[in-house]
This record gives C-alpha cells, sequence and structure tokens, in this order.
C-alpha cells in the first residue's frame, strides 16, 4: 500500500510542521535521559512564548486537548463550587458536562452558534463564581471570543481558557488578559500531530487548586515533580512522557520562534482573509458572524441543493483535500475549513478554492 498524503484542511489536525515531522523519525530518548530533559524545557520555554505566559507551571500535558479541558476542571472544582461557562459552540457544552462531572453546580450562558459571547453577560451571570470558563476559538463555529474583555470582568473568579485553536495561530496573550489557567492542543495551528495538551497554570490559581483531586494521572500536583515546577534533572518519574511526541513538539515551537509568533498569526490571518475573500467571491456565504471570524478556521454555509457529503468525498478523493462538515445540527448545511500550521499559506488558499469551485461544478442535483 502506498502512502497517502492528505492536505488536512479540516477542523483538525493540521499537516504538521515538516521539522515536527521529522523530530519524529529522530533516536529515542529514555523520558529522564539528561538529553530528553533538556528537549522538555526547551519545550515548556516555548510553549510560555506561545501562550504569552511567564508561568512556571507551563507543561505539555500527555494526551490530547480533551485531556487539557479535564485536567483545567478536575485540579480546580470542588464538589458544589459554582463555575460559569459561556456557551458559543460545541467545545463551550462539553466544558458544562466536564465540569459538572467534577462536582460543579454550572452556570450556563449560551450565545448563538456563529456569535461570539458576550463578556459583560457572562461576568453577570453569577455574583461569585469560583470559576468563569470560555473557549477563545471556537472550532465547531469559527468565532473568535474576547478573552481580554472577560478577564477584565472575572473579579475574583479563575479564569479558565480553551486555547486549543487559537494557539499558535492567532494573538494569545495569556497574562495580559488575565487567564489563570488554559488549556490546548496540538494538532491544530501549532502544527504537531494529535496526542499533547499544552496547558498552564498561574501560581495564584495552582494555590487554589483541588488538594486531592479525583484523577491520578491529571493530578497538577503530582505532575510538578515531573513537569511544571522541576526543571531539568531534578525531574522524578511519574508517568512515561511520549518522549518522542516532545520532540516533535519542540521542533515545532523552535520552528515558530524562527519565523516569529507574530509573523505565523500574520501568515494564518493572511491565509484566512485570502479564503474568506475568495469564498465570497465564489457567492458563497460566511457562516460566523462579520468581524468575530477566524482566520484559522473558516465556516461556510453549503449552497441550497448541494449535497455537503457528496463535495467533501470529492475533495479528497480527486484532490487528497479533506474539509470538515459543520456539527450537530449544521452537519450538512456548513462546511469548516481549516488552513493552520503550515497550511496557512497562498498555496493552500489556492488549492481548496479551486478544489471547491471543480467539486461545485460537478455536483449532482439534490432530488
Ligand atoms: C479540537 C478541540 C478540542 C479537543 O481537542 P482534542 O485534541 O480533540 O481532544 C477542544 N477544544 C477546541 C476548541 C478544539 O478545537
Amino acid at each position: 500500500m502506498p502512502l497517502i498524503q492528505r492536505h488536512l484542511f479540516g477542523p483538525g489536525p493540521s499537516n504538521p510542521y515538516p521539522e515536527a515531522t521529522a523530530a519524529l523519525g529522530h533516536p529515542l530518548l529514555g523520558h529522564l535521559d539528561p538529553a530528553f530533559l533538556d528537549v522538555m524545557d526547551s519545550a515548556c520555554d516555548g510553549l510560555r512564548t506561545v501562550w504569552g505566559t511567564d508561568n512556571r507551571r507551563t507543561l505539555p500535558l500527555s494526551a490530547t486537548g480533551s485531556a487539557g479541558m479535564e485536567a483545567a476542571f478536575v485540579n480546580t472544582v470542588e464538589e458544589g463550587d459554582v463555575v460559569v461557562v459561556a456557551v458559543n459552540g460545541l467545545f463551550g457544552e462539553r466544558m458544562c458536562d466536564v465540569a459538572a462531572r467534577c462536582g460543579a453546580e454550572v452556570v450556563r450562558v449560551d450565545f448563538p452558534y456563529g456569535e461570539p459571547i458576550d463578556p459583560q453577560r457572562v461576568a453577570e451571570a453569577h455574583p461569585s463564581p469560583k470559576i468563569i470558563a470560555a473557549v477563545h476559538a471556537e472550532t465547531s463555529t469559527g468565532v473568535r471570543s474576547d478573552i481580554a474583555a472577560l478577564g477584565e470582568l472575572k473579579g475574583d473568579a479563575l479564569l479558565l481558557v480553551d486555547a486549543v485553536t487559537s494557539i499558535g495561530g492567532i494573538e494569545l496573550r495569556a497574562d495580559d488578559w488575565g487567564v489563570d489557567l488554559g488549556y490546548a492542543g496540538t494538532q491544530k495551528c501549532l502544527g504537531v500531530a494529535p496526542g499533547l495538551a499544552p496547558f498552564t497554570i498561574s501560581d495564584a490559581a495552582f494555590e487554589r487548586r483541588v488538594q486531592h483531586p479525583r484523577s491520578w494521572y491529571l493530578d497538577l500536583g503530582m505532575l510538578g515533580g515531573y513537569v511544571g515546577e522541576a526543571q531539568g534533572r531534578a525531574r522524578t518519574y511519574h508517568h512515561t512522557a511520549p518522549t518522542a511526541m516532545i520532540a516533535s513538539l519542540d521542533a515545532a515551537l523552535r520552528r515558530i520562534a524562527e519565523e516569529g509568533l507574530e509573523n505565523v498569526w500574520a501568515r494564518h490571518q493572511a491565509a484566512g482573509d485570502a479564503l474568506q475573500a475568495g469564498l465570497q467571491d465564489m457567492g458563497l456565504e460566511l457562516f460566523a458572524a462579520e468581524g468575530h471570524r477566524l482566520p484559522e478556521l473558516t465556516t461556510v454555509k453549503v449552497p441550497e441543493g448541494v449535497d455537503s457529503a457528496w463535495v467533501r468525498a470529492y475533495l479528497l478523493e480527486h484532490f487528497s483535500v479533506e474539509i470538515g462538515a459543520g456539527v450537530k445540527e449544521y452537519a450538512n448545511t456548513v462546511w469548516r475549513i481549516g488552513l493552520m500550521g503550515p497550511n496557512a499559506d497562498a498555496g493552500s488558499v489556492a488549492l481548496v478554492l479551486g478544489a471547491l469551485q471543480e467539486a461545485l461544478r460537478k455536483v449532482p442535483a439534490l432530488v
């Protein structure tokens, strides 16, 4: 069987940076090898840069972004704690589920899919929550919300942010914005395969954590001996870190640093702008509210009478291009096109626009 090379233009995973892929082929190191611990230190430094934080507890959790979500809540929620969750898409809904399973009294503040959250309404939803949680970049709808504004209104609450699709793609300044704890993923704009959850927590939030969380694996207090607090050789075994994945993450972070983080943000913006202009030139309508659209994840309405799944299958078969369907009630009426990591470039824009044009010319009429 020949290997299949896809253009991963869906909501993630994206194609990794070549440096990240190359690192996976390096000789494997043990998780306590001093040579590996240097890689871990370097990856944690690189993560602080893309998070925009000085938090010493900034680390890659050994699992995907969803485990980051679990870690955030399981380490901070005691039975009965009030958690306000802003919901404007699938990942906000998941936060409600995860927080409730941790015993939280969830105060859910809903916004229409395709619209950003209103920080004022979120902040006013409860007088004294322990946590206010929100998704920075809603991958399910292609919308960016204003985390800085929420940070200004959070009061004594801890601000918990999902940055899975924003990190390494658009402006993210955890410290400046008052983010107390955040989680992310590697397979979106960071341009690394799925498998790690970049995580950050401030000293103040760490002080307010659950002392004996229900999760052993994701217990930040225990993890601190291996990553986060301990540096270099002071580290002790907690679990076997996925050393190849961390080397791959480090390679991508170095690549991003070399290009310059703000240049990487600008590259994502330019690609997203070009894609969104091109789709509108084709007569298509964008789904996310104007002024709040993510450049790295574009949502576009499937034209009336067009079979969404047929088009996606055509793109995959004829162009090796993967795009995503919409979520929930938008499964057949919205497409999601991601241009993340190395895919945020003019060539990818031209490819996906050209491929989509051909598919729309060929699609049989729905009966
Ligand atoms: C992809 C994604 C997640 C979940 O991450 P996994 O790596 O799939 O576990 C969470 N939140 C957002 C906003 C995402 O886009």
